[in-house]
C-alpha cells in the first residue's frame, strides 16, 4: 500500500533535499528523506537526467520553497540583490535569510518557517518593542526580536522554544531564551546560511 507523504514532504522528495518545512518532524526518523531507501537521483524518485536549465530551475525552486516565498517576491529580491554591491547570489540569500519569518524560526519562536509566519501575522512578535506583523520585514544589525507582552504570545513562544529545544542558533543572532528575545548581532555570511542551494545557478537562470 502506498505510504502517505504530506504535501510539504513531497516538495522535499521532489528536490531530493531536506528543506525543513515541517518543524520538529524534520529532525526525526519520520522525515521522508531520512527514511527513504534510495539516494537522490535514482529513477525510483521519478527524476531523470536534468538539462542545464532544469538544474538551474530546481535550485531556484528549492530556495523559494525553503523560505516559503512566491515567484514574484523572489524576482523582487533578485532585482534588489543585483543592484547591491558584491556577489549577487550571496546578496540574494542574505536578504532571504534576514526575513523576519526566517529569524523567528531560527530563534525557535516558531516550529517551522510556515508556523513562524503565522506567529508574526497574529501579532505575537515585536521588533524593537513595536509590533511587526509582516513576515517579509528584513531585520538589520541591532534589531531586537521578542514576543509581544501579552500572556498568550509569551505562552505560544515559550511552548515553541521548549518544543524545538537544542536546534541551535546561527552566530549572527544572539538568543536569550529566558527572556524570549533575540538580537541581530551581525548580518549573515554565506557560511551562516543553511539553505541547500548553489546560488550561482540561480543567478545564471535569473540573469538571462
Ligand atoms: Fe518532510 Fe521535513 Fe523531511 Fe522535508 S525535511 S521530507 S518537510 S519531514
Amino acid at each position: 500500500m502506498a505510504r502517505y507523504i504530506g504535501p510539504q514532504c513531497r516538495l522535499c522528495r521532489r528536490e531530493g533535499e531536506k528543506l525543513f518545512l515541517k518543524g520538529i518532524r524534520c529532525d526525526t526518523v519520520k522525515c521522508a528523506i531520512t527514511r527513504r531507501k534510495y539516494p537522490p537521483g535514482q529513477s525510483s524518485w521519478g527524476r531523470g537526467k536534468l538539462s542545464k536549465y532544469g538544474i538551474q530551475f530546481r535550485e531556484k525552486q528549492k530556495a523559494k520553497r525553503f523560505y516559503g516565498i512566491l515567484e514574484r517576491q523572489f524576482q523582487n529580491y533578485f532585482s534588489k540583490a543585483e543592484r547591491q554591491k558584491g556577489n549577487t547570489g550571496e546578496n540574494l540569500l542574505g536578504m532571504l535569510e534576514r526575513r523576519l519569518d526566517n529569524v523567528v524560526y531560527l530563534l525557535s519562536f516558531g516550529a517551522s518557517r510556515k508556523n513562524s509566519r503565522q506567529v508574526i501575522r497574529h501579532g505575537h512578535i515585536l521588533v524593537n518593542n513595536k509590533k511587526v506583523d509582516m513576515p517579509s520585514y528584513l531585520v538589520k544589525v541591532g534589531d531586537v526580536v521578542k514576543s509581544a507582552n501579552h500572556e498568550i504570545s509569551q505562552n505560544i513562544i515559550k511552548a515553541s522554544i521548549e518544543l524545538v529545544k537544542g536546534r541551535g542558533v546561527p552566530a549572527w543572532l544572539e538568543f536569550r531564551p529566558d527572556i524570549q528575545e533575540g538580537i541581530v548581532v551581525q548580518l549573515p555570511s554565506r557560511d551562516d546560511i543553511s539553505v541547500p542551494v548553489q546560488e550561482h545557478l540561480i543567478v545564471e537562470l535569473c540573469s538571462k
